[in-house]
């Protein structure tokens, strides 16, 4: 693949220092160098869209939403030649309920909400799918995690209005079919993420049978990263995934 050829359009998962770290942030830079390297990019939009709050290590704080708020207004003004969003990625979990640790009426501070499934957040999980990770599953414990993964992976994007499932298949066992029924049937975006290995070459051919649309993502965690989509495009064509059908990369003129 020739990657001169292709330009990303717009990267709607990045992190900041609002992403908190236990002892420094998780994410490195601030929404100011985000801007300013999505500007350096070229891209006409950029979103800020730190862990949710209910990530135990990683989470924003509920109460730095209205500072984040404040700051991009602050940026829009600022540099009017590119249009930022303040947004989240919010956890996937089993709650009963709306399957996110952003509540339904906290949905409506944010431009609009990403979500995906972590580790490091309570009722997701967590012990099961670690131990998967770490190939010291118990006897019939992946079979019942495929099944309540998925279950709470579809829960969350039928009852919410998610832009994108951050990196499905990351992080455990997800029926990617079941999946990408249930974000075919929302008109949610399922990420190429260029900082995980998930969607897969393999997840990819599975999902793109459903009529769904994929998004490439930097995922960056630090500002020279914002805009990066290239090891994400590599396995959407791997897959045999036409360009038409990821919504922020187009060929250039
Ligand atoms: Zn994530
Ligand atoms: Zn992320």
């Amino acid at each position: 693949m020739d990657a001169s050829k292709y330009r990303m359009t717009f990267d709607i998962h990045t992190h900041t220092t609002f992403s908190h770290g236990t002892i420094r942030p998780h994410g490195k830079g601030t929404i100011e160098e985000n801007v300013q390297a999505a500007i350096d990019q070229g891209l006409s939009e950029i979103a800020i869209s730190d862990h949710g709050p209910g990530h135990l290590f990683y989470g924003m704080k509920r109460k730095d939403v209205p500072v984040m708020r404040a700051e991009i207004q602050r940026l829009r003004e600022k540099y009017p030649q590119i249009r930022i969003w303040l947004s989240v990625e919010a956890n996937v979990i089993n709650n009963g309920g709306n399957c996110l640790d952003v509540r339904p009426e906290e949905m409506d501070q944010f431009d609009f909400v990403l979500a995906g499934y972590h580790f490091g957040t309570r009722k997701g999980h967590m012990l099961g799918n670690f131990r998967d990770a770490h190939h010291l599953s118990l006897p019939g414990e992946r079979k019942r995690l495929l099944r309540d993964n998925t279950e709470m992976t579809v829960n969350a994007v039928l009852r919410n209005n998610l832009k994108v499932l951050t990196h499905p298949g990351d992080k455990g066992q997800f029926d990617m079919e079941l999946i990408a029924k249930a974000c075919a049937k929302k008109g949610t975006w399922m990420e190429i993420s260029t900082w995980h290995d998930h969607m897969t070459v393999e997840e990819i051919r599975i999902a793109m049978k459903e009529d769904v649309k994929f998004i490439i993502s930097s995922d960056a965690h630090t500002p020279d990263r914002v805009g990066s989509f290239i090891g994400g495009l590599e396995r959407a064509f791997e897959a045999g995934l036409p360009l038409d059908r990821i919504v922020n990369v187009v060929e250039r003129k």
